[in-house]
């Protein structure tokens, strides 16, 4: 194994906001303590929960912003100098990990300052960013502040905590109405016979709708020809592998399935399709944090297999696939969107990921025609969510909502349906289309128009 792809994977993970807000605090807990106080460790403690309660839902950076001004007046100018270097030196280490991965990517010909425009662009925790950096210095800063003595810092540390919770509850708010408009007041139809033997959902996984189209993709190019192509279906917020699938799965916003972002583990509490549909799942450990025990979940490590990952998931499903022996396949390709994460979606090499996948879905096609499952086959392509730039979560840009939703297969109509649909109409029209019941939560509306 490549030791550079390994290490730049490490730090790949360990950037991510979530995962080093905790380390950072007890990495500032370490350096600037000089006085031991348990009240420090318990200020500390509410203060990360006031971060997984926003979990860096955008609008979270306002009151971080704020907070960060008076706590800079307040430490003094030579503190906040080093705060700033030492920030500054994990914003480069950080770029450079991440860099390597890029680097050792598809060629060697990868174009420097387009990384560095996007680091500093972007507002998401999966790639390395300058936005997460200043993050850095806040916590840096507040223990700082945590350590000096008297009422001063008592007063000082009072006012940004106060900025801080009410900036965490306005978040949540915020949050929760994002959703709910995706949610479908319409009364779904009976379930009756079956109207296809199998679906098999072709998820590219951070797939930006404009690009699949601006890819040159013979495979999805016919089956939309032949089939019916949504031109404005959306995803949930948070714009994240987990959640998405988690929704499609259930049938529920996230504020009901609980899965919020991408480090979830335990699998689904609530009813989902492969609890009564023989379901089989494919795709990264994100399958497996959601997946619950007993759910037919194949997973590959996409540190072993950077640049053939799908390649090697691709074996799996073809096993099953000839013994046919799921209703439900669900695959999610993941090489679209780590080209996306080093190169930027506005690449050449992400155009060139999406034509890469489409000879993928040419073989399970003609996987279907050999077997001469084709007939009884759905297909269905689609996205957990874009990207906008190297990233996606926050649903900041049109294009990582956007996400493309086509229908192929007999007794499925030809169209473009300009409506606007989204992830949650998805479960139950895979009820529907399968005859099978509803999800107990679902608050989508079956996509009657997909039929002929
Ligand atoms: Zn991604």
């Amino acid at each position: 194994m490549d030791v550079l792809l390994l290490l730049s994977w490490v730090f790949y993970y360990f950037i991510n906001i979530n995962g080093f807000v905790p380390i950072v605090a007890i990495i500032g807990y370490v350096i600037f303590k000089r006085n031991k106080k348990y009240t420090d460790i318990v200020l500390m403690g509410i203060l990360l929960l006031f971060f997984f309660m926003a979990d860096f839902y955008p609008i979270f950076l306002i009151p971080i912003a704020i907070s960060l001004i008076f706590l800079i007046r307040k430490t003094g100018l030579k503190q906040t100098l080093i705060v700033l270097l030492f920030s500054s030196f994990l914003y480069y280490f950080f770029f450079f990990a991440t860099y390597g991965a890029a680097y050792t990517f598809m060629s060697k010909s990868f174009i420097f300052h387009n990384y560095l425009i996007n680091s500093l662009i972007t507002f998401s925790d999966t790639s390395a960013n300058a936005i997460v950096c200043i993050i850095y210095i806040f916590f840096i800063l507040l223990f700082l502040n945590l350590n000096q003595k008297g009422k001063e810092a008592g007063k000082t540390l009072s006012i940004a905590f106060l900025i801080l919770l009410i900036g965490a509850f306005a978040s949540n708010a915020y949050v929760n109405d994002l959703n709910s408009n995706l949610i479908s007041n319409i009364t779904n139809p009976d379930i009756s016979s079956p109207k296809t033997s199998r679906i098999i959902i072709l998820a590219v996984d951070g797939g930006r709708y404009d690009k699949m189209l601006e890819a040159d993709t013979p495979n999805i190019d016919m089956l939309t020809y032949e089939g019916v192509l949504f031109d404005s279906a959306e995803t949930i917020y948070r714009t994240k592998t987990e959640p998405a699938f988690s929704s499609l799965l259930s049938g529920a916003i996230p504020k009901i399935h609980g899965v919020k972002n991408n480090l979830y583990v335990g699998g689904l509490k609530i009813d989902a399709l492969p609890d009564f549909i023989d379901t089989g799942m494919y795709g990264t450990v994100h399958f497996k944090d959601i997946a619950k025990p007993d759910w037919n979940v194949k997973t590959v490590s996409n540190l072993e297999h950077y640049y053939d990952f799908d390649e090697e998931l691709m074996k799996l499903v073809m096993m099953d696939l000839k013994e046919d022996r799921f209703e439900l396949y669900i695959i999610d390709f993941s090489f679209v969107d780590l080209v996306g994460h080093t190169w930027g979606s506005d690449s050449i090499e992400y155009l060139k990921a999406w034509e890469k996948t489409d000879i993928l879905f040419g073989m399970i096609l003609d996987q279907l025609d050999e077997s001469g499952l084709r007939n009884g086959t759905t297909i269905i392509i689609m996205a957990d969510h874009g990207q906008s730039g190297m990233d996606h979560g926050f649903a900041i840009m049109e294009s990582e909502k956007h996400i493309p939703l086509i229908f192929s297969g007999k007794g499925i109509g030809s169209n473009v349906i300009d409506e606007k649909v989204n992830i949650l109409d998805l479960n139950p029209t895979i009820s529907y289309l399968l005859g099978k019941r509803y999800t107990e939560n679902v608050q989508g509306r079956v996509l009657l128009d997909v039929l002929e």
